[in-house]
């Protein structure tokens, strides 16, 4: 089983870090071990002091997979939830100012957590799905699936040129605006159209 993440899938998000909107998908990996389920806390890592949250719908694929055709991707995929790309920032800025691997900074272990996981159903409006995300209660991140720079069909279609999709692997589909840190004791909770699915406590 593998992560898959898109990079900078919204526009606005993009904006934020001051990075260019992308022409084509920007994929990293995570590992199995970077997988945080079932509601468990995420003990804040020691290496870094910049630990930010960005919080993004997550499908499952249920079909093995190359060179997925764009018209077909829909068949890939049938479970929905919404993860969290914790990103070590800092360490994340110095490797991109040197050129070098984000994976210190983006798939250490406990890094991609992710809620309760929904069918996809006939009536799900996988490009029109409102989600956010609150920490301590207050709104930090507003989502709609519609604006996502690269849809989640094109987003399989591409990756599945260079790396097999498998069952089971999930694909965390970019953050919108609104990332920044966190501390020990914030209490994460992800709602996607309007049912709660996701909490992680940091500690
Ligand atoms: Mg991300």
């Amino acid at each position: 089983m593998k992560i898959i993440c898109i990079g900078r899938n919204y526009s606005e998000h993009a904006k934020e870090l001051n990075n260019a909107v992308p022409t084509e998908p920007i994929i990293f990996l995570k590992p199995k071990t970077a997988l945080l389920a079932d509601g468990k806390p995420l003990y804040y890592p020691e290496y870094t002091n910049d630990l930010q949250y960005e919080c993004e719908l997550v499908v499952r694929m249920c079909k093995n997979g190359k060179y997925i055709q764009e018209k077909f991707a829909h068949t890939y995929y049938n479970a929905m939830t919404l993860g969290i790309d914790f990103t070590a920032r800092d360490i994340q800025q110095k490797q991109k100012e040197k050129g070098l691997p984000w994976e210190i900074a983006k798939a250490f272990d406990h890094s991609a957590a992710v809620g309760s996981f929904l069918p996809i159903t006939k009536e799900t409006k996988i490009q029109n799905l409102n989600f956010d995300l609150k920490i301590n209660g207050e709104t930090k991140q507003v989502g709609n699936t519609s604006d996502m720079l690269f849809s989640i069909d094109k987003i399989i279609a591409y990756t599945s040129q260079f790396f097999t999709l498998n069952i089971g692997d999930l694909i965390f589909t970019g953050t919108p605006s609104g990332v920044g840190s966190l501390s020990v004791t914030d209490q994460l909770t992800g709602t996607l159209e309007g049912q709660e699915i996701l909490t992680c406590l940091i500690k």
